[in-house]
């Protein structure tokens, strides 16, 4: 079976044929860097890791894209309240989420356009919608004038009766905002500023780009007219990914993306997960406590299109899952044991394969892909024959890569806190060899600590010790 993808355009699942060859071309939304990131985030960075890692996998030559929006009100706002530059607190969380990522195993974009270097292309996407009659100036405000567009809606699945009607209410106290606009859901390609904030000039004055622009910018800066993958949360279906839609097709004429992919969120206790409603724990915070395999497991356990629900109860169950893929795991062996693996391993092996292979080509259904490599740690504990276990481990590390899992074996890495409570032990050990008068034991601690490169030194209140 040739690979599907959900198509939110289409709304149901196509085969995948990419636009020019083994060529795919893939955009998906970055950060907007004003805060730390949480799970939601991760959720999303790893969605996308595992899509773009199963195509290489497949053999195409993937460009995957993806932006870090660092021109924002939110950044603006958050700049004030903190008391530094627009500037310093995006380079901030822009440096926090570049460690996030690392530190999840997120393989890095091919490309990350920032949207403030790309200012001088925006405000010339600008100028073109206006010369071909998509667009309008108002008050130094730019606006797409979505009348212009008769597709508009096509992704959400909304008619333009619809969103005006939505829109109206929205505006009946926006008095000035609805004068200046043609129609109360024409959006803002280009906003006005203060000279006192953060902006550039233009030839509608000083201001900045709207965040639907950005992108539709960098998309054809970076990677051309029409990609063959656009994605990002399901939250920016509408308007987001809508108004990108707006502004690029109705320039170019052409699809802005072939394929339109979505992943769900996030909830903790059915509530979603978002910074506004402050109920979100940190990657950092997570990471402080579960590995990045356990995030990452938790994440694919459950289909991209579904919701995750958030418990502390499946982070430990995450937890313990990992544990167990990390022991089968470690009987891996890089020697070449193919000759002597019997016929029957070789088929298990092959039929893992199989179902690993058809579950992804199933829109990346790592939920059941899962399934398949708990299927072979069970095989390695099963048998008691060292080739047919390193056999079936080699296989599970394979297909575990391919979803991102390290596996690290970290079992034997202490923390700081257990390694201060081994040393107390240790002492405690000598301090009973001394009182004992075995010197012979308390001396030799002493020498093999030194040689850990551990200093021990006798005080009246009783030894301490130093690193060297
Ligand atoms: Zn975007």
């Amino acid at each position: 079976m040739a690979l599907q993808v959900f198509n939110t355009l289409s709304n149901k699942k196509e085969e995948f044929v990419p636009l020019d060859g083994k060529n795919v071309r893939m955009y998906a939304c970055g950060p907007t860097v004003y805060d730390s990131s949480h799970l939601g985030h991760a959720r999303m960075a790893i969605v996308w890791d595992v899509i773009q890692r199963y195509l290489r996998f497949l053999g195409y030559k993937v460009t995957f894209v993806r932006n870090i929006t660092d021109v924002d009100d939110k950044i603006i706002n958050r700049a004030k309240e903190v008391g530094v530059s627009p500037d310093q607190l995006s380079r901030q969380y822009t440096f926090e989420f570049w460690r996030d990522m690392y530190a999840l195993n997120v393989m890095p974009p091919d490309f990350e356009p920032k949207a403030t270097e790309f200012i001088q292309p925006m405000i010339q996407f600008v100028k073109e919608l206006i010369d071909s009659g998509h667009a309008y100036e108002a008050n130094g405000d730019v606006y797409f004038d979505v009348a212009s567009f008769k597709n508009y809606g096509k992704l959400s699945k909304q008619n333009l009766e619809q969103l005006q009607s939505g829109a109206r209410e929205q505006v009946r106290n926006q008095d000035e905002l609805a004068t200046i606009k043609k129609n109360p859901v024409d959006f803002a390609l280009w906003k006005s500023a203060n000279q006192s904030e953060l902006g550039w000039p233009s030839p509608w004055g000083y201001g900045r780009p709207g965040w639907h622009l950005e992108c539709s910018t960098m998309i054809r800066n970076v990677l051309g007219e029409t990609i063959d993958i656009h994605g990002g949360g399901e939250d920016l279906v509408f308007p987001h990914h809508e108004n990108e839609i707006a502004q690029s097709e109705s320039l170019f004429d052409k699809s802005l993306a072939k394929y339109w992919m979505h992943n769900s969120f996030v909830q903790v206790s059915a509530e979603k997960m978002s910074k506004s409603l402050g109920n979100y724990k940190t990657i950092k915070d997570l990471l402080q406590n579960y590995s990045a395999d356990t995030l990452r497991l938790l994440v694919l356990q459950t289909h991209y299109r579904n919701p995750i629900d958030f418990t502390a109860d499946s982070l430990a169950a995450a937890k313990s899952a990992v544990l167990r893929l990390v022991r089968a795991a470690a009987l891996h062996s890089d020697v070449d044991q193919n000759g002597d693996v019997p016929s029957k391993v070789q088929a298990a092996i092959a039929d893992a394969e199989k179902q690993f292979s058809e579950a992804m080509d199933n829109d990346f259904n790592t939920a059941v892909a899962i399934t398949v490599l708990f299927s072979l740690a069970d095989k390695v504990f099963q048998t008691k024959d060292a080739t047919e276990q390193k056999a079936y481990a080699g296989a599970l590390v394979k297909l575990a890569k391919v979803l991102g899992f390290t596996l690290a074996d970290t079992r034997n890495e202490i923390e700081p806190e257990t390694a201060k409570g081994v040393m107390e032990l240790v002492l405690q050990l000598r301090k009973n060899a001394r009182e004992n008068k075995d010197y012979a034991t308390s001396d030799l601690i002493r020498k093999e600590l030194a040689e850990l490169g551990i200093n021990v030194m006798d005080a009246p209140g009783g030894a301490t010790w130093e690193r060297t």
